[in-house]
């Protein structure tokens, strides 16, 4: 039996990198997954790839009504929801402080902390009327340490993980758990995009660093969104029943000091 059997997920960021690779593990797991994304094209074509299991919803995490949209998908084609997946992210390159710009700043939190915020006031009322659910915010090592992102992105991310614990002691009462995970180098296209090169530059270089491995880190490779899937798998499933308000660092070893 899948450990997400009878469970109907919203996953935002679905269409690539860490997203993609929980819809296929949540999948192959038993789960009914609401792709959210703004790559239309890469959407549909889970759609093609999954059949009944994966409905894809255009949505900007920057749009509160197509966040709820989605959310609303999720109860008309699979009749409700019991996890929230708030991965969607973009990077914000190697910006220096001096280099910041007001119009980016705004944008990077819309994305990075307005979104999930927004995703969990339009997820919870339909986990409630399931008795309980699963939240997942997708933060980053960079939240936790200084060294790893620009200053817009690493403190949007300490801000998930500041606003997991906030959202995990209201919720949890209620059999919602909220949770973040902290990835450290996984081989997905933001990665690549981070240091500044083009999306396909990027893609091919991600994968090569999977390959290529390092020397910088006790386990010395880029991880897999596979890795951070099961992770997530872990926090969505009832195998982490008694764990809520925390985060899961899943990075190789890299922050260990
Ligand atoms: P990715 O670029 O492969 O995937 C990000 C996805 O988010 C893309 O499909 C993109 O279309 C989507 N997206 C971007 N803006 C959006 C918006 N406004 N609304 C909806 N969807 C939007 O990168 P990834 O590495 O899979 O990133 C997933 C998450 O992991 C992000 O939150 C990122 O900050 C975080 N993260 C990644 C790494 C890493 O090394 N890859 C490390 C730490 C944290």
């Amino acid at each position: 039996a899948g450990r997400l059997d009878g469970k109907v997920a919203v996953i935002t960021g679905a269409a690539s990198g860490i997203g993609l690779g929980t819809v296929e593990l949540f999948v192959a797991e038993g789960c009914r997954v609401v792709a959210a994304d703004i790559q239309d094209e890469k959407g549909r074509a889970l759609e093609q790839r999954f059949g009944q299991a994966v409905r894809y919803a255009r949505c900007d995490v920057t749009d509160e009504a197509q966040i709820a949209a989605a959310m609303a998908l999720a109860k008309s084609e699979f009749g409700g929801l019991d996890i929230l997946f708030n991965n969607a992210g973009i990077s914000d390159g190697m910006r220096q402080i001096v280099e910041i710009e007001a119009e980016r700043w705004d944008w990077i939190y819309s994305v990075l902390v307005r979104g999930p915020a927004l995703g969990m006031k339009h997820a919870v009322p339909l986990m409630l009327e399931r008795g309980g659910g699963a939240i997942i915010n997708t933060a980053s090592i960079a939240g936790m340490q200084a060294g790893w992102g620009p200053i817009a992105y690493s403190s949007a991310k300490a801000a998930v993980l500041h606003m997991s614990k906030v959202a995990a002691a209201q919720l949890s009462p209620q059999k919602i758990r909220v949770n973040a995970i902290c990835p450290g180098l996984i081989a997905t296209s933001i990665f690549g995009a981070s240091m500044g090169l083009p999306r396909e530059v990027a893609d091919q270089m991600a994968a090569r660093v999977a390959e290529m491995g390092g020397t910088v880190q006790p386990i010395p490779k880029a991880g897999l969104p596979s890795d951070i899937a099961e992770a997530a798998l872990y926090l969505a499933s009832d195998a982490g029943a008694f764990v809520s308000g925390t985060h899961i660092v899943v990075d190789g070893g890299i922050t260990v000091g």
